[in-house]
């Protein structure tokens, strides 16, 4: 059967090139190809014979997604709905800032975990991205850009990564090896609404990167509300996976705060999420909620902001408020839906 090539590790695109009875090195000619001049298609790689084209065409492929829309904000952010091979639809997000461009990327079509300030939690889970299907967007992307280097990628679009896990976990490890996309660790940040099994086995793997989780409440019964995965997954015992996976691996992690009016920013808010992060060696991203059609939460205004922040800046930690990208075309935290935007900029 043939093989997709954006979801092979040198490794094995190696022992299938083995396998057809050519050279080792046959293999890194066509990675450089891929990675390098970012040539698919078999029949430009002008450097392998005739004969071992046409091989590699039927033994292998490659499919990238197709673009059905592309969303610019006025702060520069593109949005990409995406069509897959079986028509499931999926988003990916480019974010320009100075000479960084960040890419934030999908991992599942829709979400199981139904956190409720989330409008692809309103889609249900559709299915898992395979792995070329992660990869891909990434090789998109790229390509997008152009000129312009690709320089950070967060697994912060729709879908909860480490739901899947196996595959999430493969596609790293494409993104990172220095024959494929070698992308460095602290440059990949996957999010997660706390799946605490999956955080542990994610330490076990050894695999560096920047690890965020999506916090958004420290008292329990708040979050229970807002993410559900709460009355599974305790944040007593999230933060004691958190710990031990700090001690596992190198580097610090980010809590992702997503500040919501009346509800999450007041002064038990602030105690609970002080006690919750005081211990901790991390970093804390604060950033406003953006309001999503049906969804009845409201963004807090400018000075509740400041307030809630400045009654943080007590915490030793690391504390960022992010602007939101992209807020006008849909494509903030929170706000992927795989929908179509009438009346974009093309
Ligand atoms: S915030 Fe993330 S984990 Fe929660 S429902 Fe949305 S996509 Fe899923």
């Amino acid at each position: 059967m043939a093989k997709q090539v954006l979801e092979l590790l040198p490794e094995e695109l190696i022992q299938s090139i083995l396998d057809l009875g050519e050279k080792k090195f046959r293999a890194k000619q066509i990675l450089n190809w891929i990675y390098l001049k970012k040539i698919t298609n078999f029949a430009e790689m002008t450097s392998l014979s005739e004969t071992l084209r046409l091989k590699l065409q039927n033994q292998f492929y490659t499919t990238l997604p197709t673009v059905i829309q592309r969303s610019i904000s006025i702060d520069g952010t593109k949005k990409y709905l995406l069509s897959l091979s079986d028509e499931s639809k999926i988003e990916m997000v480019l974010i320009p800032n100075g000479k960084k461009n960040t890419l934030c990327i999908s991992s599942q079509v829709g979400c199981a975990r139904n956190c409720q300030f989330c409008a692809t939690a309103k889609l249900g889970l559709k299915r898992n991205l395979e792995t070329y299907e992660i990869t891909s967007q990434v090789f998109l992307a790229i390509q997008e850009l152009g000129e312009d280097k690709l320089t950070n990628i967060v697994f912060m679009g729709m879908g909860e990564p480490l739901d899947n896990f196996d595959n999430v976990i493969k596609a790293i490890r494409i993104l990172q090896d220095d024959l494929c996309f070698n992308f460095s660790p602290r440059r990949i940040t996957l999010s997660t609404s706390g799946v605490i099994p999956q955080i542990a086995k994610l330490a076990d793997t050894g695999i560096k990167m920047k690890l965020a989780v999506s916090l958004n409440s420290a008292i329990q019964t708040k979050r229970e509300i807002i993410m559900p995965i709460s009355t599974t997954y305790s944040i007593s015992e999230l933060k004691k996976t958190l710990i031990d996976f700090r001690r596992k691996t190198s580097y610090r992690i980010t809590f992702e705060y997503v500040m919501i009016k009346d509800f999450n920013i007041g002064n038990e808010d602030v105690k609970a999420l002080l006690r919750f992060l005081g211990d901790i060696s991390c970093k804390l991203n604060v950033i406003k909620w953006n309001e999503v059609d049906d969804l009845p939460y409201k963004t807090p205004s400018d000075k509740e902001i400041e307030k809630f922040i400045n009654s943080m800046s007590v915490l030793s930690s690391a504390i960022t408020y992010r602007k939101s990208r992209g807020a006008d075309i849909d494509a903030a935290c929170g706000q992927l839906a795989a929908k179509y935007i009438h009346n974009v900029k093309e």
